[in-house]
């Protein structure tokens, strides 16, 4: 399963490596909004899964926000190697000094894990590893070694970068190696890996999962499929998750928790026909991210029925590790039956949007 470039730069910075200032926006007024946020120079890149966007006119410079907005305006809703671009990552501008390029797959004919890294990264990667091969070093790790820094800086050496880098290179090759193991890889791919004035940055993330360890990835699964329309879904800046059921209930409740004095983590629409497992899904994806500390979750049924909602709100609560307070707006189709079910399991909820969304910041206050 492929990663996207904005999810896989979150993991990488996790994980310690550097990554430029970004935010993701899904049209050109946001996008003019974040590149103003950012206050200088800005990339606006396309999120689609294939690579090679650079080549294909999907990263485009912007110096301001009304260029950020003409720029933004061009990419979105656009075709680029048969994706619809829905999204675009706009980030600080780098002032790159050289571009290396540091990958990490698994070499299935020999069972083991192959570092490739090079000082000759950026778009045309592919040529170098055809034309000048040399200029391209492999390291194979033991699968049951574990990485240590000599190995980073072994790696650092065989590329030939300058002596004061050796070891902060070093130091960013484990720290993809950790992710490449964390997250069940087959691709962890850093191109270009720039060097700038500040330092060692990542300016592009690829990240692909095995497919066969899924299972164990549920909530990065998660996260990349709402990416795919399953969900419309954007992570914002607050620490309470709002999920409505149509996009404009969804605002409506983001508005009125603002009014309150709240503060949304994400914005999630789970649509028109939510079933119970939706519901779930929903659910699972905000309350396993950190940030979140209550969930404000805003029903009003139509064809999503509020007994099915209930039901899945009992399953994230009986099943979840995580403690993370659900305040519920329950009404419309068969409301009945699902404040029943919600008051048989001792749940609390609210009929009317205000009292919800003044719960939620409540709690939210008692929380930190
Ligand atoms: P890809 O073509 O899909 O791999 O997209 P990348 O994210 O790798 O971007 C393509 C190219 O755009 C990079 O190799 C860089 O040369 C350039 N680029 C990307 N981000 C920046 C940046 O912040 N500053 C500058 N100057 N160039 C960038
Ligand atoms: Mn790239």
């Amino acid at each position: 399963m492929k990663i996207h470039e904005y999810i896989a730069k979150d993991i990488f910075k996790d994980e310690g490596i550097s990554v430029p200032k970004s935010k993701l926006a899904v049209s050109p007024e946001e996008a003019k909004m974040v590149s103003s946020e950012i206050g200088k120079p800005v990339v606006i890149k396309s999120q689609i899964l294939a690579g090679g966007r650079g080549k294909a006119g999907g990263i485009k410079f912007a110096d301001n926000p009304d260029e950020a907005y003409t720029k933004a305006n061009e990419i979105l809703g656009s075709t680029l190697k048969d994706e619809r671009v829905e999204m675009v990552l706009v980030e600080e501008k780098l002032n790159i000094i050289s571009e290396y390029y540091l990958s990490i797959v698994l070499d299935r004919s020999v069972k083991k894990p192959l570092i490739m890294a090079s000082m000759s990264g950026g778009i045309d990667i592919e040529d170098v590893a055809e034309n000048k091969p040399e200029k391209i070093i492999k390291y194979y790790l033991n699968p049951l070694d574990e990485f240590l820094p000599y190995h980073g800086r072994e790696i650092a050496i065989k590329m030939g970068v300058p002596n004061s880098m050796i070891t902060k290179l070093g130091a960013v090759v484990c720290k993809l190696f950790n992710v490449f193991q964390k997250y069940d890889a087959t691709i962890a791919e850093i191109n270009p890996l720039v060097v700038t004035a500040d330092g060692i940055i990542a300016a592009d993330a690829k990240l692909e999962i095995d497919d066969d360890s899924l299972y164990r990835q549920k909530s990065l699964v998660d996260l990349q499929k709402v990416t795919k329309g399953e969900f419309a879904y954007v992570k914002l800046d607050g620490n309470i998750a709002v999920i409505g059921n149509g996009a404009g209930l969804t605002l409506s409740g983001m508005d009125m928790l603002k009014l309150y004095g709240g503060k949304p983590a994400t914005f999630l629409d789970i649509g028109g026909g939510s079933s119970q497992e939706n519901i779930v899904k929903a659910l699972n994806i905000v309350i396993s991210d950190p940030d979140v500390k209550t969930v404000f979750l805003n029903v009003l049924g139509g064809i999503t029925r509020a007994d099915d909602v209930a039901r899945g709100v009992l399953d994230v609560i009986d099943a979840s590790k995580h403690k993370v307070p659900i305040v519920i707006r329950l009404t419309g189709t068969n409301e009945e039956e699902g404040q029943r079910i919600l008051k048989e399991a001792g749940v609390s909820f609210e009929t009317s949007m205000e009292a919800a969304a003044k719960k939620a910041v409540e709690l939210c206050k008692d929380i930190i």
